[in-house]
């Protein structure tokens, strides 16, 4: 049975358009990847940042986390996912036998905005081919979007994530679950329960 057999009979698999952002470059590392982002100045936020907040993990991992942009904390340590939300997402990933070397994880933006605002659209844009390239690297089996803004960003819709969450969606070639924001869960605990729901579905798709 393939993994898609473990999605509920409710799930729908959304289609949405490969961008034109496609990057056809043979050869490609994180190596690379990270020379360029230190010295990028594509959008405003270079301003701001102290320090590049690369992803971290796996290079070829089947399970790939995208969070919306880098806060304060990060912006310091030059590492995603820091500080009690960051806690909570290893003991989310502790749950289904993972942790921050068997998975990769990122942001959809590389340098923090100032006073933790969402990243704008048009930085979001200006980031994404160091996204695509990373997972065009990584080649993940599923990604899991944390929370709706990185959700909708990549899925260009305004649905709330309680709609878009239990639901397979497609975009560019990647298969992507969407969950709530571990700084979401943080404020509201009893939204843990579905968390761990789609959790659940990312463990079997992962054995798969
Ligand atoms: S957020 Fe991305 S595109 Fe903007 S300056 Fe930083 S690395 Fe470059």
């Amino acid at each position: 049975m393939s993994w898609e057999g473990f999605l509920p009979e409710d799930a729908i698999v959304m289609g949405t358009k490969k961008s034109e952002l496609k990057d056809t470059r043979p050869l490609d590392s994180f190596f690379q990847l990270r020379k360029e982002m230190e010295s990028c100045h594509q959008c405003s936020l270079h301003e701001f940042r102290s320090r590049i907040v690369h992803g971290v993990g796996a290079e070829h991992a089947d399970l790939f986390l995208i969070g919306d942009a880098p806060g304060a904390v990060e912006d310091q340590e030059g590492v995603p996912f820091q500080g009690e939300a960051g806690a909570l997402l290893d003991k989310m990933l502790a749950a289904i036998g993972q942790n921050r070397t068997t998975v990769f994880m990122t942001t959809l933006v590389k340098c923090a905005p100032p006073m933790e605002r969402k990243p704008n659209g048009d930085e979001v844009l200006q980031c994404r081919s160091f996204l695509l390239r990373a997972l065009r690297i990584v080649q993940p089996k599923v990604i899991l979007t944390l929370g709706s803004f990185p959700t909708q960003s990549l899925l260009n819709t305004t649905l709330p994530i309680s709609q878009m969450r239990g639901r397979l969606h497609v975009w560019e070639e990647w298969n992507i679950l969407p969950t709530f924001d571990p700084s979401y869960l943080l404020r509201n605990p009893s939204a843990k329960k579905e968390a761990w729901k789609d959790l659940q579905w990312v463990q079997k798709i992962l054995e798969t």
